[in-house]
């Protein structure tokens, strides 16, 4: 999601510096701005103080793949806290606008449905998924309360699960797992039964929904949900990947993780007040320039 919010930064005449570890980006995501004069590059990682002049920013780290969050906890949480801190601290000392990348797991394994911006949270503490989901919504709560408490001017987006161009083929999110698996022709590794949902963002109207919220005036903070409230089940979806891929893959079925949410679908009437947004790319569409990125550099 970053590469493609700088290649939307840039085109509409920002100045970017992109901040990353690396731990799950890759170089490769952002060559193509190497080179332009108002594109730079930093190697650093959010968990230390970051000392920039800046007047807006975007706060997306984290890994976001269960794989990946899981596979050091302690340092997923960290990401989230203490990265959520020194961005505030930054975001305090130059007076800039900060956005933070929030998440629809701040609503756990859900009651209601679909999930509103005031629902609150059906949240396990400390289960395999806390690292991710306590973590964000901790930043949450740092958000508003340097927002109440020192003024700072905080935007907050909770993002439903969002797929695209540039994903990591080992990324170990189901729209990669599965297109990688099509075109591979190995088996496509369902967890469970197959019928708990999810509603899929093409990554271009997430990052058109983030731009809006940095722009909404200074009154307004949100959370805004923003994701695309067509929802499948992941059996659905395999279907849809085969036949699209025209892969001969079969479908496996492999144990559920724990804590995997049951049901997941944006209530997005908020987003679509307040930023007059709505997603345009259905789940088809996506799919096709998905599967057509991941052709090309499995190739
Ligand atoms: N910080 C940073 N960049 C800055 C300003 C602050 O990384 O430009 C970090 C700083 O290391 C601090 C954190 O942000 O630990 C929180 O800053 P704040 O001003 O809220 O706290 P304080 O410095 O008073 O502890
Ligand atoms: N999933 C699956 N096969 C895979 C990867 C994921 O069936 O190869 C399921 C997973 O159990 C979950 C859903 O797909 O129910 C979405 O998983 P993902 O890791 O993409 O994101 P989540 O929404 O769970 O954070």
């Amino acid at each position: 999601m970053g590469s493609h919010l700088c290649d939307r930064l840039l085109a509409a005449g920002h100045e970017v510096l992109c901040v990353d570890n690396y731990f799950t980006g890759t170089k490769r995501n952002v060559a193509h701005l190497i080179g332009n004069p108002y594109f730079e590059l930093q190697r650093h990682d959010v968990t230390f103080p970051l000392y920039v002049e800046v007047d807006q920013i975007y706060n997306l780290a984290c890994p976001a793949s269960p794989v990946h969050y899981q596979h050091d906890p302690v340092q997923t949480t960290k990401t989230s806290v203490h990265g959520a801190i020194n961005i505030l601290g930054l975001a305090k000392r130059v007076r800039a606008r900060v956005l933070q990348a929030s998440t629809s797991e701040v609503y756990g394994d859900p009651e209601v449905h679909p999930q509103d911006e005031a629902y609150w949270g059906r949240v396990n503490p400390i289960g395999t998924r806390s690292c991710y989901d306590e973590g964000k919504r901790c930043a949450e709560t740092l958000f508003f309360d340097y927002h109440r408490q020192h003024r700072v001017d905080i935007k907050v987006v909770r993002i439903f699960n969002t797929y695209g161009p540039r994903m990591h083929p080992d990324d170990g999110r189901v729209v990669s797992n599965f297109v990688v698996q099509a075109i591979r022709g190995s088996d496509i590794t369902i967890y469970g039964d197959g019928a708990q949902t999810r509603s899929f963002c093409y990554v271009d109207d997430l990052i058109e929904a983030m731009l809006r919220m940095m722009s909404t005036d200074a009154g307004f903070q949100g959370p805004v949900n923003i994701g695309n409230p067509g929802e499948f089940t992941m059996l659905a979806l395999a279907e849809m990947v085969i036949r699209l891929t025209g892969s001969r893959s079969k479908l496996v079925f492999q144990p559920l993780p724990s804590d995997d949410p049951r049901q997941r679908q944006p209530d997005i009437s908020l987003a679509r007040k307040r930023l007059d947004w709505e997603p345009r790319v259905g789940l088809e569409d996506g799919l096709k320039e998905t599967i057509a990125y991941f052709r090309s550099i499995l190739s």
